[in-house]
């Protein structure tokens, strides 16, 4: 196969114009070539008068080594990168490992444990999907949150009702890996080639059944409803856990465990605190979502090829760094999306963004985050914790109860006077929102923070201060405010506990977090 990398494709083409040009990239006609592999698909939206496709591909056709013999050195041949694989297999174990949590990170690490030869118990606060889902959308159309079944808690952890993005900002050979392993179960292939791949919640759900299945034929002991209260330490060691269940409380003896409870597990915190574990405060952002009708999103990104209906809802991704030390960021940007609900505790509102495969929806909201670290919140462990739940109560008290949240036209935030209804961008956050003025809700240099930086971002994306852009708040769960201090993947203060993914503090989003599951499982290989 011969490997051609920039292949460029005007977006009035579509991408299905990248057979003509791959023809043309090599000077043969179409009817040569045998099969076309995508290996890579970008937009490039740099110049609005010149909007393209752009790919790399691996092409197979007639007569391939006459045409790189003749091209000397024009073309390559396509070299497939060695993919990752596990490095332990055929393991035993006197008792199981466990895993505790059913975000990508234990979904990730169970995985690899079992495939290695030893199936984990997996232990989830929350509920499998299909009954999770139907607790969350009670909690949307109702304002009934259960606190053990929701947004942040449940089979597949945070990101299932998630827009599904994977990007990510590191880079690691497991990353190929987890995206094959998300196709096998059911994602969409093109997750494999997209620069910005997303699952959407829609698939996201049915690909966690799948995944279930495969784990319990592999002997994963799956138990939904199934808290971690305690851990039993004995010379620095886990020994045993305290789990509580639907059916009761009991004690699972274990020598390793795998710890990966996503950043709404603030009990387990608090659990790990009165223990001795080792935690640290860390640096994370609070904020709120940003709602603006895609079509205006899409036009201030594509101009007119917004309307050749060929390229996908578009995003965007904006930082402003301020002279006060904080920067002001948008974060898992939804095309196409809703905002959600994602409360977990009562008498708190949160906010995040959801999006369908389609990405069809009116309007796109994102994360609009000031950056926060200990200087703002406190050096104590727990008090990123307790600003978090701060701010979630005022959100909370200002949307009038029932989980309604607190919400602001831009234009009237930018002009700090209360808003009293939505104009041309219709909310999307259920049970409903109540405007209101944000300033009275977060704290003065978040407010100030977002006024300095909405301007500047709109010159990069214009529009992105329109007056009837809707802000709702309050965002504080887009990372994890403390770490679980690990060496060797094992905590510095437990043996035997391996801390994992986002709540852990080593992983931000879907991709890094199954990345880390993976790693924290290498660690707890190597110590069995
Ligand atoms: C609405 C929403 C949208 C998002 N969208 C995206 C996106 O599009 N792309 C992206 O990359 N990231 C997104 N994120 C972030 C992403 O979901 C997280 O980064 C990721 O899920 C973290 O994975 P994790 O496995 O570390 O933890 P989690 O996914 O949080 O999973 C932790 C699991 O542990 C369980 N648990 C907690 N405590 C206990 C306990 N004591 N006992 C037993 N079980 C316990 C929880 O119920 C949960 O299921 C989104 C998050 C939310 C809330």
């Amino acid at each position: 196969m011969i490997e051609l990398k920039n292949l460029t494709v005007p977006a009035v083409e579509g991408p299905e114009g990248v057979y003509a040009a791959a023809a043309r990239a090599l000077g043969v006609p179409q009817s040569q070539i045998k099969t076309l592999e995508i290996l890579r698909r970008s937009v490039d939206a740099r110049r609005k008068n010149a909007i393209s496709f752009v790919f790399t591909v691996a092409v197979s056709l007639e007569g391939e080594d006459a045409l790189l013999e003749k091209a000397r050195g024009k073309f390559r041949r396509y070299q497939p990168p060695e993919p990752y694989r596990f490095p332990y297999s055929h393991l035993t174990a006197e008792k199981r490992p466990v895993v505790v949590g059913m975000g990508p990170a234990g979904l990730f690490a169970a995985l690899c444990l079992a495939e290695a030869g030893v199936p984990p118990i997996v232990i989830e606060r929350g509920q499998p999907v299909e009954r999770r889902v139907k607790d969350v959308n009670r909690f949307w159309e109702t304002g009934a949150l259960d606190t053990s079944s929701n947004v942040q808690f449940g089979e597949g952890g945070a990101g299932t009702f998630s827009d599904g993005k994977l990007t990510t900002g590191i880079s690691d050979a497991r990353i190929p890996f987890v995206l094959r392993r998300f196709v096998e179960f059911g994602a969409p292939e093109d997750i494999l080639y997209l620069s910005k791949p997303h699952i959407g919640t829609d698939r996201l759900r049915a690909l966690l059944v799948n995944m279930r299945r495969h784990l319990i034929s592999l002997g994963c002991d799956i138990r939904f409803s199934a808290r971690l209260a305690d851990i039993d330490t004995a010379d620095g060691r886990v020994r045993a856990l305290r789990v509580e269940s639907e059916g009761g409380a009991y004690t699972l003896p274990a020598d390793y465990v795998l710890l990966a409870p996503g950043n709404g597990a603030r009990d387990t915190f608090e659990m790990l605190m009165s223990r001795g574990v080792k935690l640290t405060p860390k640096n994370f952002s609070v904020g709120v979502r940003i709602e603006h009708l895609q079509s205006a999103i899409d036009a201030a990104n594509y101009g007119k090829a917004a309307t050749l209906g060929t390229l996908p809802a578009s995003d965007y991704k904006l930082a402003v760094h301020l002279r006060d030390g904080h920067s002001v960021y948008t974060f898992c940007v939804c095309p196409g999306g809703h905002v959600v609900a994602a409360a977990s505790e009562s008498g708190r509102v949160v906010t995040n963004g959801m999006s369908y495969y389609a990405r069809d929806g009116q309007n796109c909201n994102g994360g609009l985050l000031v950056s926060v670290t200990p200087d703002d919140f406190g050096h104590g462990a727990l008090d990123g914790i307790a600003f978090q739940r701060r701010l979630e109560e005022a959100a909370y008290q200002y949307g009038g109860g029932g989980y309604r949240a607190p919400a602001q036209l831009l234009g009237d935030f930018l002009a700090k006077r209360p808003s009293a209804g939505h104009r041309s961008v219709v909310p999307t956050y259920r049970p409903g929102v109540k405007f209101c003025n944000l300033w009275d809700v977060l704290p003065d240099f978040v407010c100030r923070a977002l006024a300095e930086a909405i301007p500047e971002m709109d010159r990069k994306v214009r529009g992105f201060a329109h007056p009837d852009a809707v802000l709702t708040a309050v965002e504080t769960r887009s990372s994890s405010p403390v770490r679980i201090e690990r060496e060797d993947g094992q905590s510095v203060s437990l043996k035997g506990l391996f801390p994992a993914g986002e709540g852990a503090g080593y992983a931000g989003g879907i991709m890094s977090a199954a990345v880390d599951g993976i790693r924290a499982a290498e660690a707890l290989c190597a110590a069995l």
